[in-house]
């Protein structure tokens, strides 16, 4: 019994922005999720577009929303995502990570894009409590393992944790003649990560020894919010499930991950 009373997590390949605004089969797979979920208390997104020197929550009660991108239409500048936030779950954050120090953000950020393009799919009503857990740039692929775990307890809370980046994400490599495909290199680093997502997440940073990681992970911040649901994986002894897959313009990865959804 206990364990159904635990909320599933996940992480979500989110690719461009337009997604947003976009009716195709990776949408509609996070729209099933959010759909097939028991409703969430609130939800910690671990998104690729808060990638600072720091370790912090956004901790305010009406986060905005960021449009962190330019060269969009004014369609994409114009979407608003008004979750309220959830002060109450940045200080239980902070508490339950200890020692690891966690900051309070109450002015600086709210949610970006890696955020709010998944969620008008998932929570359309944008009715459920959202709060940030920016990626400290500083630390290594293991600290965001170990602070995934960390997050753990709460699931039993009723909270969703999402990781929000592109398992491969290579923006320089982007070949617009293959919107639908994906290059020999980046289909061989995802089925990599596949591999341990599903049998051993705990095992994630073993990825960074693979000969494609330069090309797939020039930078980590879209490949960190893996992490978070590795390291949450790890915690309760189980691998994930895939939720959808798939590549855009050769580059991109759109894998999405689940753990202790219906079907993972
Ligand atoms: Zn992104």
């Amino acid at each position: 019994m206990a364990e159904t009373a635990l909320m599933p997590a996940a992480f979500v390949g989110h690719g461009s922005p337009t997604n947003a605004l976009e009716d195709n089969r990776y949408t509609r797979s996070w729209a099933e999720l959010g759909a097939g979920l028991p409703r969430p208390r609130a939800i910690l997104v671990i998104s690729a577009h808060w990638y600072i020197h720091a370790t912090a929550v956004t901790a305010m009660p009406r986060p905005r929303t960021i449009h962190d991108f330019f060269g969009f239409s004014q369609e994409l500048f114009d979407v608003d995502y008004p979750a309220p936030g959830a002060p109450e779950l940045a200080a239980e954050v902070a508490e339950i990570v200890k020692p690891t120090w966690v900051g309070a953000d109450l002015d600086s950020w709210g949610i970006d894009h890696g955020t709010w393009s998944v969620l008008t799919h998932m929570f359309p009503a944008a009715d459920v409590p959202v709060v940030q857990l920016a990626i400290n740039a500083m630390k290594p692929l293991e600290y965001h393992v170990e602070l995934g775990a960390a997050l753990a307890p709460l699931r039993a809370q009723g909270v969703l944790v999402l990781g929000s980046g592109n398992v491969v994400h290579n923006l320089a490599g982007l070949d617009r003649n293959h919107p639908e495909d994906g290059f020999d290199w980046a289909r061989r680093f995802d089925d990599e990560a596949r591999a341990l997502m599903l049998d051993d997440p705990g095992r994630l940073a073993e990825l960074a020894g693979s000969r494609d990681w330069d090309a797939a992970v020039p930078t980590a911040d879209h490949f960190l919010p893996l992490a978070y649901l590795a390291g949450l994986g790890a915690a309760a002894g189980t691998g994930a499930g895939t939720l959808v897959d798939g590549y855009q313009y050769g580059s991109l990865s759109m894998t999405s991950y689940t753990l202790g959804a219906t079907g993972s």
